[in-house]
């Protein structure tokens, strides 16, 4: 018997290995096996059994080698699983082995944990393996009658799973499976508090002022950000990486008692979102929800694969349709998978599934540890839950029968995953899955992406229109919200403008607060300044490995490259010139902040952005806040443009429309118009009416112009002549081509002669561009050139892609990326 299995490298083979006699009733097609490799060993994925293949030698006549050991008692991945990853190798030219290992809950590498336990059966007569008389006598003599695998093997040689497991066919032992400790999260953690006499934003300041140690000062500091998030007790860790501060740092503060440290248990069950539930309100479906649930429930009801595109304006209604057509599926006894971008994730979302899902539906998220991942997986495995939810990696979930798999705002740039590979995008391999499994997929959005509008308009989605919102209670519907522009260049020339709220945004904001409504704005940068500059020399600090500006962050006091993490202090006087002229040039959300509290001291703000969200569960926390009415600003990056629903919210403003426009990627304006249409429709989604102010110095860019009257429709239309033009999605592909390295000249060579390569293979069936120094030219200390590649419909890159990756060699310590479908070009 021999073996087909994929490793985890980027490798397009399989290999095959010789099964041992032993070892043959539990390898199946994929189980998880541990074999030799190179002169190490390596966990692979069995792909396929050839029970009769016992010629034991390679095709060119070398012995084939042996599998050590299998892992799982039951096949870790589905035949689905098998299918549908092989098919993500294909397309996105990678290892099976690493399809796999994204699709397996917590990577194929992890180490699984068996114990064997003693039953109290007495020991067989006579065992024929001088091992498991072993094993057994070792087991009675040990205290607890129990042993680890490893331990076993540590005493007897060639000890196996498989040997333990004819231990428990002979019912004198069972095999508990569990991770292994040291790679689940710590069971406790230490965190911090602030000494009672300290214990407000304010006393911390003012502790802070008098110390000396800059680093004390910064850790003071982000400790009182935290409280002022409503965060009383933050992990060591997360203080101590804001503050970009070492625990030797701590000690003095602990010592002088400003600071306390405690340990506390750290949860492996996340009870995201499982907060106490009311029934689901009653409701009337809308004429538009009614006729796309009727469509969608023809499709259910023939059991084959059939696409959906569910165009709906916010406040349509989507979620109600989605979670009429799961329960159809569950009534036909098929599972459904809902996946949702991580943003949209909100602990809103989940409430809704759950008040009508209980405890059938599984939430999956990126915040969850390895063992609650492979808890979660090993419940869905054994068909606990019918329903799981969760961000793009939910779609591997190990559902048998799936017939619905919905996903929610498809245009989201986050179902592309980047890093490691497979580079997926989880819309289209959720079309693939259904396909290949007979299932429903619908893709619901208020801005579709250009992609799945031509797909509707070519007929290969069905398209399902919901125009208007949900009617409020008394019968009337919500209009969407007036949008205005403030022509920021116009308000400077008036010299109306003083820092970075505009006349007319400043006064719309008064006029709200004063009516006790609240207001969302959005400024897509955090930190308090992007750059700064030296006004004598012009010198602008960067981050040493990357080739970017560092971000000046206010409250610690320090400047942090968003690429690689790494923080400086902010100098006081120019390195370059020996001036200290430094000024802030660029807004991010903390200087907004700063402007809101000098502008409306009274009014309470919340900021959500990257930093703010850092730690577990900060994300909810800050949106339950608002949401009960305990702020009266919401201020942050994209963040608060998804997925929330708030009545009291009548106010959107904009600090920067522009700023996604300059960047050089073909989908800055599709992106620009998604992000500026979704933020617009958090305003006036109940019964007082919302307006929404877009501040801008283009006050003519396209994205804006069709944003600011709702029109989708309109912008499609002009967007795709421009694409078509080009050539570009979705009228061709786009391959990114990422060349990395350490040594410039080395990287540059490669991608040349990579570039080269991949031109002549073509031979004008496809636009290679010349490889360029990418925008960023270098990350985390390593160079980076880029090429893209334009391939018409119908002409396969795929292989030319695989020839040339094996024909140009990599040099040491160099790499190319491949990217199909990328969605970035920059
Ligand atoms: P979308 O997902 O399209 O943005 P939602 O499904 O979130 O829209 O619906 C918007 C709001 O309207 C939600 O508060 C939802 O509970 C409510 N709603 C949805 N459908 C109905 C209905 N048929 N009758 C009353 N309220 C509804
Ligand atoms: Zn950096």
């Amino acid at each position: 018997m021999t073996v087909e299995i994929a490793l985890p490298l980027p490798l397009e083979t399989t290999y095959t290995y010789a099964v041992p006699e032993l070892l043959r009733p539990d390898v199946h097609a994929g189980s998880r096996l541990v074999v030799p490799f190179a002169r190490g060993v390596l966990t692979g994925v069995a792909v396929s059994v050839d029970p009769h293949d016992t010629s034991g030698e390679t095709d060119d006549g070398r012995p084939l080698r042996a599998v050590l050991d299998v892992l799982d008692d039951e096949a870790a991945a589905t035949p689905d699983l098998l299918a549908l990853t092989r098919w993500i190798a294909d397309y996105y030219v990678c290892g099976w082995g690493e399809a796999l290992r994204t699709a397996l809950p917590a990577g194929l590498d992890v180490s699984t944990e068996h114990r064997i336990v003693r039953t109290d059966a007495p020991p067989p007569e006579r065992l024929d393996d001088l091992r498991l008389t072993r094993a057994l006598r070792l087991l009675d003599g040990s205290r607890e009658g129990a042993l680890t695998l490893g331990a076993l093997r540590q005493k007897i040689p060639g000890f196996t799973l498989a040997l333990a497991r004819r231990l428990e066919r002979l019912g004198v032992a069972e095999i508990e499976t569990g991770l292994r400790e040291a790679r689940v999260a710590a069971k406790t953690e230490a965190a911090l508090r602030a000494a009672p006499p300290f214990a407000s934003p304010h006393a911390l300041a003012d502790v802070a002022e008098q110390m000396r140690g800059a680093k004390q000062q910064a850790i003071l500091h982000v400790l009182a950000d935290y409280l002022v998030e409503d965060v009383n007790e933050p992990a060591q860790a997360l203080v101590l990486e804001r503050a970009g501060a070492s625990s030797q740092s701590l000690r003095a503060l602990l010592q002088m008692g400003v600071i306390e440290r405690f340990e506390r248990e750290v949860r492996r069950h996340a009870d995201f979102g499982a907060m106490p539930q009311g029934p689901p309100p009653e409701r009337v479906f809308t004429d538009g929800q009614r006729g796309a649930l009727a469509e969608i429930v023809t499709g259910l009801d023939t059991h084959a694969y059939a696409g959906y595109l569910l165009h709906g304006v916010t406040g349509s209604g989507k979620t109600e349709v989605y979670i009429e057509a799961l329960k159809h599926t569950l009534a036909q006894g098929r599972t459904g998978i809902v996946l949702v971008p991580e943003i949209g994730l909100t602990p809103q979302t989940v409430r809704r599934f759950r008040a009508h899902f209980g405890d059938q539906i599984a939430v999956l998220h990126s915040r969850m540890s390895l063992g609650e991942r492979y808890d979660a997986w090993r419940d869905l495995r054994a068909g606990r839950y019918p329903v799981v939810i969760g961000p793009r990696s939910a779609l591997f979930a190990p559902l048998e029968n799936v017939g619905l798999i919905v996903v929610d705002e498809e245009h989201e740039a986050s179902y592309k995953q980047f890093d490691p590979a497979p580079r997926y995008h989880a819309r289209d391999v959720a079309l693939v899955r259904a396909r290949m499994a007979g299932a429903v997929a619908v893709l619901g959005s208020a801005t579709p992406s250009l992609e799945s509008w031509q797909n509707a308009r070519r007929g290969k989605l069905t398209y399902l229109e919901m125009p208007e919102r949900v009617p409020l209670e008394g019968g009337s519907v919500a209009q969407l919200p007036p949008v205005r522009l403030v022509d920021l260049a116009d308000e400077q020339k008036r010299h109306r403008l003083d820092g970075t709220l505009s006349k007319p945004l400043v006064d719309a904001i008064g006029d709200r607060l004063s009516k006790g409504e609240q207001v969302v704005l959005l400024q897509n940068r955090r930190g308090y300044a992007p750059v700064i500059e030296c006004e004598s020399c012009g010198f602008a600090p960067r981050c040493g490995d990357c080739a970017v500006t560092l971000t000046y962050h206010k409250h610690s006091g320090r400047m942090r490259c968003h690429y690689c993490g790494r923080t400086e202090r902010r100098p006081t006087r120019c390195p370059s010139c020996g001036e200290a002229t430094f000024t802030d040039l660029g807004v991010g959300t903390q200087r907004v902040e700063e402007e809101l509290a000098l502008r409306f001291p009274d009014a309470r703000v919340v900021r959500m952005d990257m930093d703010t969200t850092a730690v577990k569960d900060a994300h909810h926390r800050l949106l339950d806040r608002f949401g009960r009415g305990d702020a009266d600003i919401l201020l942050g990056t994209q963040m608060v443009a998804k997925g929330l629903d708030f009545p009291n919210v009548t106010l959107v403003g904009v600090v920067n429309a522009d700023s996604g426009l300059l960047l050089p990627d073909f989908r800055a304006e599709e992106r620009t118009f998604q992000l500026l249409t979704q933020v617009a429709g958090r305003a006036g989604r109940h019964d007082r009416p919302g307006e929404v102010v877009l501040q801008t110095r283009r006050p003519d860019a396209r994205a804006l112009t069709f944003a600011l009257k709702h029109d989708y429709r309109g912008f499609a239309k002009t967007e795709l002549v421009q694409r078509q033009d080009l050539g570009y999605p979705p009228f061709g592909r786009v391959v990114a081509v990422e060349f990395r390295g350490a040594d410039e000249t080395a990287v540059k060579a490669f991608a040349e002669a990579w570039t080269d390569d991949l031109r002549r293979r073509a031979e004008g069936t496809m636009e290679v561009f010349d490889a360029t120094a990418s925008l960023i030219a270098r990350v985390k200390t390593y160079w980076r050139f880029h090429t893209v590649v334009l391939v018409p419909p119908g002409v396969a890159v795929q292989p030319l892609l695989r020839a040339t990756l094996a024909a140009v060699p990599a040099p040491h310590k160099t790499r190319a990326i491949v990217d199909v479908d990328a969605v970035s070009v920059a």
